[in-house]
């Protein structure tokens, strides 16, 4: 995700964009605290929809995305039970606009 003014609240404001590009596809072992990071952050839904309307590329929202699109490659370390919580939480109003 880019940096702008939206992500001043987010639960990654301080963390290394990296993590959420690159480091997220090399590292299988990164990939399970990237995805609960997310998955608390009170933005997850905006920076999901951002990330979808833009086309863009990498972690938005906890959701890998290639040019907007959720990736099979780096989403298949999910189980069918984790995809439900993640769309559970990109459907749940946590108070992010
Ligand atoms: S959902 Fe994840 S990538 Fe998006 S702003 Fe929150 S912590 Fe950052």
């Amino acid at each position: 995700m880019n940096k702008n003014d939206w992500t001043d609240s987010s639960s990654c404001k301080d963390f290394d964009t990296n993590l959420f590009f690159d480091k997220y596809e090399e590292d299988l072992n990164l990939r399970p605290a990237i995805d609960k990071l997310c998955s608390e952050c009170p933005l997850a839904r905006h920076c999901f929809a951002v990330g979808v309307s833009q086309k863009e590329t990498g972690v938005w929202g906890g959701v890998y995305l290639d040019l907007g699109k959720p990736s099979r490659e780096f989403g298949r370390h999910r189980t069918k039970q984790q995809w439900a919580e993640t769309w559970q939480y990109l459907t749940t109003d946590k108070g992010n606009k």
